[in-house]
C-alpha cells in the first residue's frame, strides 16, 4: 500500500460529482482512484499520459473493478469525442488535481 499523508478527502468542488483526493506521503496530491490503481499495479507512478476512468461514470465510486486505465487520447473517445472537456464528466486526468489544490501532479 503506498503511504499517504492525507486524505481520502473530498474535493472542494461545487459540481454535483463528488470527487476524492488524497496527498501521498511526498507532498504530491491526485485522485483516489489514481491512488488505488497505483496500489492495483504495485507502482507508486503512472504516467500523466494515462487516465484511469471510472466505468460506471459515477467518479466517487473508485472500486477497482470500477476503475480502467486508459491513454489519455482514448479516454477522450470515451467521454465525447466531438466535445470532450477536462473534467466535465469524469474525475480522473492529473489537470483536476492542478486546479484543484495547485499541487504539480506527477503520478
Ligand atoms: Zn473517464
Amino acid at each position: 500500500m503506498i503511504a499517504i499523508k492525507n486524505g481520502p478527502y473530498k474535493s472542494k468542488n461545487s459540481s454535483s460529482n463528488e470527487r476524492w483526493f488524497v496527498v501521498l506521503d511526498n507532498g504530491i496530491g491526485t485522485t483516489r482512484a489514481r491512488w488505488i490503481m497505483m496500489n492495483f499495479l504495485h507502482t507508486n507512478y503512472i504516467p500523466r499520459r494515462l487516465h484511469v476512468h471510472h466505468i460506471n461514470g459515477v467518479p466517487s465510486d473508485d472500486r477497482i473493478e470500477n476503475l480502467e486505465l486508459l491513454l489519455n487520447s482514448d479516454h477522450t473517445k470515451k467521454h465525447n469525442p466531438k466535445n470532450y472537456r477536462y473534467g466535465v464528466s469524469c474525475s480522473d486526468d492529473p489537470i483536476i488535481n492542478l486546479i484543484y489544490d495547485g499541487r504539480k501532479d506527477n503520478v
